[in-house]
């Protein structure tokens, strides 16, 4: 059986002397992973189109582990955007490997993960951003997807909000997000209330607020969401290494 899907290329390895199994996000059928023959040879019909970051349209043909593809057109070749500017990819590179993570079964179908995937490779080579900022977007709002969505307005364990013109005065990763002072655990961090209200902007996608937001307010919202997604890609980790053994 053949099938159409749109893709974004999340990584690749080796297989045997001149293939490589892709692993893919695609549009219609969540994470796959399948097989390019010949790929790796100079030869290859397939070009650099099955490299990571590349948005592929593709035809893959079903087999009993792995799928097969068999045609691959380039949609958009992120990777030339991103290549020339390191922060910019690495930071995407980040991005590639927490949709790998976050969308763990395969074959489950996740629009939401592909396009937000999709629509954060646009915004970084885009460039109207800082790649940092982009990226932190990203991760909150792929969380979010992924059932983890953090709370930085109400308090993340017992649903209240702040008074007026507030923030609530610490975060926990583990509590997921914000948490008032009654709810406030041991080794919770205590953000600035500005940064509270970035990591709100910047799970909104809410760029006016992002874009002028002193240095060490962003880099403090950074630190956290970095902190965040830790704590849930091991969970997350942890049920993939279950599901593949
Ligand atoms: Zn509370």
């Amino acid at each position: 059986m053949l099938y159409r899907d749109e893709a974004i290329v999340l990584r690749t390895h080796k297989l045997g002397e001149a293939d490589r199994i892709v692993t893919l996000l695609t549009r219609q059928h969540g994470r796959v992973r399948a097989v390019a023959k010949g790929v790796r040879r100079t030869t290859s019909r397939f070009g650099s189109r099955l490299e990571p970051f590349t948005h592929v349209d593709l035809q893959l043909a079903e087999g009993r582990s792995l799928d097969t593809i068999t045609q691959a057109e380039t949609l958009t070749p992120f990777s030339k955007g991103l290549g020339l500017d390191y922060d910019r990819y690495t930071a995407g590179t980040v991005m590639l490997e927490t949709a790998d993570r976050l969308v763990a079964e395969e074959r489950e179908p996740s629009v939401q993960q592909f396009l937000l995937l999709v629509g954060g490779l646009r915004a970084m080579v885009a460039g109207e951003h800082a790649p940092g900022q982009v990226l932190d977007s990203y991760l909150l709002r792929s969380l979010s997807v992924a059932g983890y969505a953090p709370s930085f307005d109400h308090c993340a364990r017992c649903g209240t909000l702040p008074a007026e013109e507030t923030r609530h005065r610490w975060f926990n990763p583990s509590m997921g997000g914000v948490l008032c002072s009654t709810c406030r655990v041991p080794g919770s961090a205590s953000p600035a209330p500005e940064t509270v209200g970035l990591l709100g902007a910047l799970l909104a996608g809410d760029w006016e607020i992002v874009d002028p937001a002193p240095a060490r307010h962003l880099k403090e919202a950074s630190s956290l969401v970095a902190a965040y997604l830790a704590w849930h890609l091991e969970r997350g980790l942890k049920s993939l290494a279950y599901v593949e053994r």
